[in-house]
């Protein structure tokens, strides 16, 4: 990790679960951001008041609010974010809010695969389209060769469950349909993105960040997910300190492990 430094960096969904540990991690980093821009739907409620207890000790932290379904929310945000760089880019964007509603083949509704579709999908679709600019700005106004977060990157936080090779080991385990669906397009998406950018030098992968003790995860009362939220996110930062070309348009596990589409 020596030598990496992020100088701004945008998490969506950050006033819990993995979204908040990361801003919890950057803050905490040796070599912090300049600028973190933790993002959530409603910053003056009560989920997010331990993200503005964050933000008002570490004065990098800024809140913007940020709901993923609706564009004027998204592009209001990418306005405030834009102004408050003063003329310099967007290093990383994490495409992290992300909702998993009940949903069997039998139980899934019209509503149900929309609306899903629409906070996991077209969220970090619209999310991207806005903050596109920034994310040139800072590619183009670096000086390191090769892709790195450090650089310019998308980071869209997906899932195995996603994964359509996979799915023969982890349908069982949980159907969560309309979910897989919505991951199975988010890794279509990033693998579109890393077509489209790659001449712009933005580095696009998804990350799958194991099964963890979250509101989401804890979906099956009295089943305990694997992962802690600690030991999930020690492992995204790893990986995303040390993402490359390489990773450039795959699904990267927690642990490093490249993970089948
Ligand atoms: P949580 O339920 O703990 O947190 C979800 C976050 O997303 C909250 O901040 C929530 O905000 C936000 N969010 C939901 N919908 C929207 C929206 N429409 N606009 C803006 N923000 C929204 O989930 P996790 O931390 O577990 O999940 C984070 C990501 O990790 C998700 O993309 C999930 O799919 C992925 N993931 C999680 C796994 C797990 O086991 N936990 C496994 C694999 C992937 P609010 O408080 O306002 O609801």
């Amino acid at each position: 990790m020596a030598g990496f430094h992020v100088r701004s960096v945008l998490v969506t969904g950050s006033n819990r679960g993995i979204g908040l540990e990361l801003i919890k991690r950057f803050i905490g980093k040796l070599n912090p951001p300049e600028v973190i821009f933790a993002t959530c739907r409603d910053p003056e409620g009560v989920r997010a008041q331990e993200l503005k207890n964050l933000a008002s000790k570490h004065p990098n932290v800024v809140i913007l609010q940020l709901e993923a379904t609706d564009s004027a929310s998204i592009k209001s945000a990418a306005k405030k974010a834009e102004a408050h760089l003063g003329g310099t880019g967007l290093n990383l964007l994490i495409n992290n809010a992300g909702i998993m509603p009940p949903s069997t083949l039998e139980s899934a509704t019209p509503e149900d695969m929309l609306s899903v579709y629409n906070t996991n999908v077209v969220g970090p679709l619209l999310v991207t389209q806005a903050f596109l600019p920034l994310l040139k700005k800072a590619a183009q106004g670096s000086n390191q060769k090769g892709m790195s977060c450090s650089k310019a990157a998308i980071v869209n936080i997906s899932t195995v469950l996603g994964s359509i090779e996979k799915t023969p080991e982890t349908f069982s385990f949980v159907p969560v349909v309309s979910y897989r669906c919505s991951k199975a397009a988010l890794n279509m998406l990033t693998k579109c993105q890393s077509m489209g950018y790659k001449q712009d030098g933005i580095l696009c992968t998804a990350l799958h960040p194991g099964w963890v003790k979250t509101e989401l995860g804890n979906f099956q009362p009295n089943v305990q997910a694997d992962l802690t939220v600690d030991e999930s996110v020690s492992g995204l930062m790893k990986v995303i300190c040390d993402l490359s070309e390489k990773h450039h348009g795959i699904l990267v596990s927690w642990e490093g492990n490249t993970l089948p589409w």
